[in-house]
């Protein structure tokens, strides 16, 4: 029986996955998989790791060391791993789609709350305030949509903005043909969009994608979405721009320095990152911790998923899942051994 040494594991890890496993053996970890915690891998056959386990260079070779040869991602986002560290020495795979209607349906739910102020409501009626001073928010119907990156979550958040009767304009770096979606420049975006949503991977190309620059060219009152990953907003950028104004709101699934704070309980502990703390103190923010993907049907999806890569690799079968530091470029690379369905190496 393979062992699967399974990093930040958490209640609702085990319960999918136990739910699934039919034949192996999961060390489960409560720590992250860091270069100090990599050698608890010692023994196993595979390592599975999620959107805050940190797979650097340093624990590439730790893990290789250790006759580690998979890295099973049990998430769609893979910028946490050093990629060009992995090639040659540990194939890495992931789940590209687990249910994209779960990230792009809690994108919705964080617009609406940030609009309509359903968190402050919430917080009022509780204390039997009902007064609605101070609630008002704006109709979605007729305003425009940027959706940057029109994946196959972005895609399902357009099919949801559609519904809403909202008008959608959109940015990729690599525009889907005969997708019916009204492609505009980044620039053209910025300047018309009353609702900008992030549905792109962080790349080197993606990281601040909204800085200060881009916040300077959107319009006053434009609303701001993020259930992507953090680092795609300059998190100062965006202080500054709620503080002027120009961001009417912010709601909020990821955040830059997400990775030492997010799926823990530090309500104990004193704040230590002050911007997180203006951040959170902002009425007109709705921060989540990265749960937009937590529905059962993701969960069961991202269980199974991850089992049937497992498998491929210890069966010796192409990996339909892999990535590699060339496929992170997101286009088509000359003689690429997975178009030719073999592995990356
Ligand atoms: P996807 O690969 O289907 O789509 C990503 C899209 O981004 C593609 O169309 C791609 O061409 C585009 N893109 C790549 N580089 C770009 C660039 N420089 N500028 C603009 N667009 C660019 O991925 P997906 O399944 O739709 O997921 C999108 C992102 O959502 C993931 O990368 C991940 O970071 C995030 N995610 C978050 C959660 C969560 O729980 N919050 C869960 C799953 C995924």
């Amino acid at each position: 029986m393979k062992t699967i040494a399974f990093f930040d594991a958490k209640p609702y890890d085990r319960e999918w996955f136990d739910h699934t496993n039919t034949h192996y053996d999961i060390r489960y970890l409560e720590s992250k998989l860091t270069p100090a915690t990599a050698r608890l891998a010692e023994g196993a056959d595979a390592v599975c790791a999620f959107v805050n386990d940190n797979g650097n260079a340093e624990v590439i070779d730790k893990l290789h060391a250790m006759g580690i040869r998979l890295i099973a991602m049990r998430s769609a986002g893979y910028s946490n791993v050093d990629f060009k560290a992995a090639y040659g020495k540990i194939n890495v795979v992931r789940v590209p789609a687990y249910s994209p209607h779960a990230v792009a349906e809690h994108a919705m739910g964080l617009l609406l709350t940030v609009n309509r102020k359903l968190h402050r409501a919430y917080n009022r009626t509780r204390d039997f305030n009902f007064s609605i001073a101070g609630l008002t928010g704006v109709d979605l119907y007729g305003k425009t949509v940027g959706v940057i990156g029109t994946g196959k979550i972005g895609r399902a958040f357009i099919d949801i903005c559609k519904g809403f009767g909202m008008r959608v304009i959109a940015y990729d770096a690599f525009p889907a043909k005969d997708a019916g979606i009204e492609y505009v420049t980044l620039d053209e975006l910025f300047s018309q969009s009353d609702v900008i949503s992030l549905h792109c991977p962080l790349t080197e190309q993606t990281r601040h994608i909204l800085n200060e620059d881009a916040f300077a060219k959107m319009k006053t009152g434009v609303f701001i979405i993020n259930t992507s990953r953090g680092a795609l907003v300059d998190t100062e950028a965006l202080l500054n721009a709620l503080n002027s104004g120009k961001v009417r709101g912010a709601g909020l699934d990821v955040y830059e320095e997400e990775a030492e704070l997010f799926f823990e309980d530090n309500s104990g502990n004193i704040m230590k990152d002050d911007v997180l703390a203006l951040l959170v103190s902002r009425p007109n923010v709705v921060l989540t911790s990265h749960q937009a993907f937590l529905t059962e049907e993701a969960l069961q999806n991202i269980a199974q998923t991850t089992f049937d890569n497992l498998d491929e690799f210890f069966e010796n079968k192409n990996l339909t899942n892999e990535v590699c530091y060339q496929c992170e470029l997101g286009k088509v690379v000359e003689n690429c051994r997975k178009t030719r369905k073999e592995r990356c190496f």
